[in-house]
């Protein structure tokens, strides 16, 4: 039904098509929007001229609903090659996604992808390429091993003080390189009952005093659910804080309502981690949507999944950090990119994330500097590793390198 509505509004457009891909070669080039700005609405240049090609009978208010977005996403081959000159080996992914990650892509990022050639760092987040389709014997559906650390549906209960709660299986896109990629996308819906069971396990483990809701992406749910599963979490005393683990202000901006605010706002200490991958998504709607929410009180951190061709190099993950930064978000995590299957075109070295780090740490504001982490494969859990500072540690002292190279000392004895 979905993707019937996009050929519809894009079958008029058709003549506009040809010549929908660009000659510019955005590679790891940041894109820049301005931006029309209407009472409570907001839609970049850029946008606005996707909707003119491929919605022209669509208002600034419809293209502002969240709803429309999600009614509105491309989920086929038929729609996206409407809008996008693809290619063969996106095309031959597409064809044979079955009963693997879906294709999902909202119109507001579409909007940012449609002339861009296969290469650009966007474009790679969302649309397939054959790759995909390749495994290795070192890959797994579910590396991290969640399923064996789940004592009921939802829950993933591996570190002492801490549960994670998958409340739904949906997001607004779905990520090429997505670590639960085994689960999310599926018709698996939670119901009442498995909320029900999930409550009753948090409220039964009087260690746990930090609830990180996830998914799929919480922020798909309506107002009301995210209101029942908050109030039910909040409800249990020993919860000191909720996490909500979300893509939405990166992919679906408008999602960040007003409505949604004052919900969320019942339910402090609340943190938001947010998910971040190249400094292109910072556009004027996601800037306004985490604006809204650092407003709302929310403590906004952002993860990021080193990614070859993405953002495998210094200047562009220092870019990243800063324009987080800017935006009220602290970047949190740099992970290395899970062992799921067909992610091999994903994955760096190891060595990769540490020369990012080193050529960050020193060279900008400690605030820009994530911990870089591998989950390790097997459920060993967030593993942060360090470039190597230490040249020598005895009793006596701590000889070290510091970011530009030069050996300082400290004595270990205090006397
Ligand atoms: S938004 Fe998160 S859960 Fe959803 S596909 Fe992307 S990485 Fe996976």
């Amino acid at each position: 039904m979905n993707a019937n509505k996009n050929e519809a509004t894009a079958h008029h457009c058709e003549s506009r098509l040809v010549g929908c891909s660009s000659d510019e070669e955005p590679g790891a080039k940041t894109m820049f929007f301005s931006q029309i700005e209407i009472p409570n609405q907001l839609v970049s240049n850029r946008s606005a001229e996707f909707m003119r090609r491929y919605f022209p009978l669509t208002t600034t208010e419809s293209w502002n609903d969240w709803k429309w977005q999600l009614r509105n996403a491309y989920t086929s081959l038929e729609s996206l090659s409407k809008i996008m000159r693809l290619s063969q080996k996106e095309i031959m992914a597409i064809n044979n996604l079955k009963g693997r990650l879906p294709l999902r892509i909202t119109p507001y990022f579409a909007s940012l992808i449609y002339d861009t050639r296969p290469s650009h760092p966007l474009r790679r987040n969302v649309v397939p390429v054959v790759e995909e389709l390749l495994e290795s014997s070192r890959e797994q559906s579910d590396p991290l091993h969640e399923k064996m650390f789940s004592p009921v549906k939802g829950i993933v209960h591996r570190y002492p003080d801490r549960v994670l709660f998958t409340v739904t299986q949906v997001c607004s896109n779905y990520c090429r390189y997505c670590t639960r990629s085994h689960s999310v996308g599926k018709l698996d819906k939670p119901g009442r009952q498995d909320y029900e069971r999930a409550f009753n396990y948090i409220a039964s483990h009087k260690e746990v005093r930090d609830v990180l809701i996830s998914g799929g992406d919480p922020l798909t749910l309506s107002d009301d659910m995210l209101d029942y599963i908050l109030s039910n979490i909040r409800k249990i005393e020993h919860v000191e804080i909720i996490r909500i683990g979300t893509r939405v202000p990166v992919v679906l901006p408008q999602r960040i309502t007003d409505g949604l605010i004052s919900v969320l706002r019942r339910y402090h200490p609340l943190y938001i981690s947010l998910h971040f991958s190249h400094p292109s998504e910072i556009t004027t709607e996601c800037e306004k949507a985490c604006n809204k929410l650092a407003d709302g009180g929310f403590p906004l951190g952002s993860q990021t999944v080193l990614l070859k061709g993405i953002n495998d190099n210094v200047p562009v993950m220092k870019e990243l950090m800063h324009k987080l930064l800017k935006i009220r978000v602290r970047p949190y995590y740099l992970y290395q990119c899970d062992l799921i299957p067909g992610s091999g075109h994903f994955r760096t070295s190891v060595r990769k994330g540490l020369e990012i780090i080193k050529g960050l740490r020193g060279f900008t504001s400690g605030y820009a500097v994530p911990t870089f982490v591998v989950d390790a494969p097997g459920g060993g859990g967030k593993i942060p590793l360090l470039p190597n500072y230490v040249v020598e540690h005895t009793n006596e002292h701590i000889v070290m390198r510091n970011y530009k190279g030069v050996i300082c000392e400290y004595p270990e004895k205090q006397s």
